[in-house]
């Protein structure tokens, strides 16, 4: 891809130890103090090889979730390449984006995902929701992701020790419209006999599942095999996404 090519490599190498700078901090200290150690903090040679996703699909909607995975590890690996992230991509995809997965995820702060799954721009269409949950708004925006942009992936991601989950759990008075959340969380609480944790996996499973049932429009892609739907969990305290069959 020329996006890479005609960026320094100093530049790239002080962007990508940037980037990994940033993404170790939000997902722990830890990860830094390891990284240092490992002296991960240049940008692999491959950076500048890595191939154009600017108009071109992935051959199967599996191989663009294997990509999002790969993208996860190099992440918490310290290994970022921090692909996409220049003006020259923000011009390329200026007028027209094609990505090639979309997400739902949590507001959390702590979960910004084209950083844990080393993308840039035009990369991902990603929604993000308190709880991760498929209200008629997101289906109707990953809709679009799939049926107007092409999307081969839809992706729910929970995280560990998500707020929304654990006070829908809890049932903790909230003001505002907080608590309209919960409805849909509650089925995942309830299934999950207290335990927070299997809630925000059984959480990941049911809001796939109503992705699947509730838009006909998603059904039929991932029935045509140009869409597949998957899921994970994301660990806040080693940045690994941890995929849950749905
Ligand atoms: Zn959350």
């Amino acid at each position: 891809m020329g996006i890479e090519n005609d960026t320094p490599i100093l530049t790239r190498d002080t962007n990508a130890r940037r980037e990994f700078l940033h993404s170790t901090a939000v997902a722990g200290a830890g990860l830094v103090m390891s990284g240092l150690a490992a002296g991960v903090f240049t940008a692999p040679l491959g950076a500048s090889n890595s191939p154009s996703r600017k108009r071109d699909p992935f051959p199967t909607p599996q191989a663009a979730l294997d990509a999002l995975y790969k993208g996860n590890e190099r992440f918490v690996k310290g290994e970022v390449m921090a692909p996409n992230r220049n003006m020259s991509r923000l011009k390329d995809v200026a007028a027209v984006q094609k990505p090639f997965a979309a997400f739902l995820g949590c507001a959390d702060s702590r979960v910004p995902i084209e950083i844990v799954f080393d993308q840039g721009f035009g990369d991902l269409f990603v929604t993000r929701i308190a709880g991760n949950v498929a209200d008629p708004a997101i289906i109707g925006s990953l809709e679009f992701g799939a049926e107007v942009l092409g999307t081969q992936v839809i992706y729910v991601l929970g995280h560990t020790r998500c707020g929304a989950v654990t006070a829908t759990m809890t049932g903790s008075e909230v003001p505002g419209q907080i608590s309209t959340l919960y409805q849909h969380i509650r089925r995942a609480t309830k299934e999950s006999g207290g335990d927070v944790t299997k809630a925000i996996a059984r959480n990941v499973e049911i809001q796939a599942e109503i992705l699947k049932e509730a838009s006909p429009v998603i059904a039929r892609r991932v029935k045509a095999g140009s869409l597949i739907i998957a899921g994970g969990v994301y660990d806040l305290d080693t940045g690994r996404v941890t995929p849950i069959p749905v």
